[in-house]
């Protein structure tokens, strides 16, 4: 099994090459390790090798890495959310990406004695299977939004297609970007909407040339269940 350490160094490189091409700063981009296929141990190394944020998308996973680990990590919550889990995790995480359904945001906001930073998931490619508001909803969204003290919109995420296709990528994490300026420009209080939430394994250099802040990492840094890279 390759040491997390040398998988994060070919990241890194990854992401240096990917900012060179844009003139962006690799300091404006954070990695979120996603821990789901493994274990605690492969956690650990993770951590040890300078992962700072760690990501998990089922509340079991979640919960077992967060009772562990606990203020060591900067924690995020990027799966489906069910309404009547939110008060059990809400003290707990640091972020959440997948905020998709206004039913959600009034229980978070109901829950929480403070402003939650959340993403609002995205279904840019509009398939059907996946969760998140479609493009042309996310400003409404947003602003229904606004009568809940405890929604801090902190950006946008969103779950590219599965595909090799390069340009359908770009495309979709463009058009991400440039929702999120949009939204950005407006300085809203409750929604400064400054981060992307886009790149993982297969994708995270082109997220990162079209503006990602925050990769989503899990089987290029620790592996998973099948084959530890
Ligand atoms: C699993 C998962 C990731 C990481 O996927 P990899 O392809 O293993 O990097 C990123 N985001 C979400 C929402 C996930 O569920």
């Amino acid at each position: 099994m390759v040491q997390v350490a040398d998988n994060l160094t070919n990241i890194q490189t990854t992401i240096q090459t990917a900012c060179d091409k844009c003139k962006r700063n690799t300091s404006e981009i954070t990695i979120i390790g996603v821990t789901k296929y493994v274990t605690i141990e492969r956690t650990e190394e993770a951590l040890q090798a300078g992962i700072q944020n760690l990501g998990e998308n089922r509340l079991e996973g979640f919960y077992e890495k967060y009772e562990h680990f606990r203020e060591r990590a900067k924690w995020h919550f990027i799966g489906t959310l069910q309404s009547r889990k939110v008060k059990d995790v809400i003290d707990k995480v640091d972020f959440i990406h997948s905020l998709d359904r206004t039913s959600l945001a009034k229980e978070i906001n109901k829950r929480s004695e403070k402003p939650v930073n959340c993403f609002i998931q995205v279904n840019v490619s509009g398939e059907e299977s996946k969760h998140g508001i479609e493009l042309s909803e996310v400003e409404s969204f947003i602003s229904t939004l606004s009568v809940y003290p405890n929604i801090h919109v902190v950006g946008l995420m969103t779950m590219a297609p599965h595909t090799d296709d390069q340009e359908l990528l770009r495309q979709t994490f463009r058009l991400l970007r440039e929702t999120r300026d949009r939204i950005s420009s407006k300085q809203l209080s409750s929604a400064p909407c400054t981060y992307l939430s886009m790149g993982m394994s297969n994708d995270y250099q082109i997220a990162v040339e079209e503006g990602a802040t925050h990769i989503r990492i899990g089987s290029n840094l620790v592996g998973s269940k099948t084959s530890e890279v």
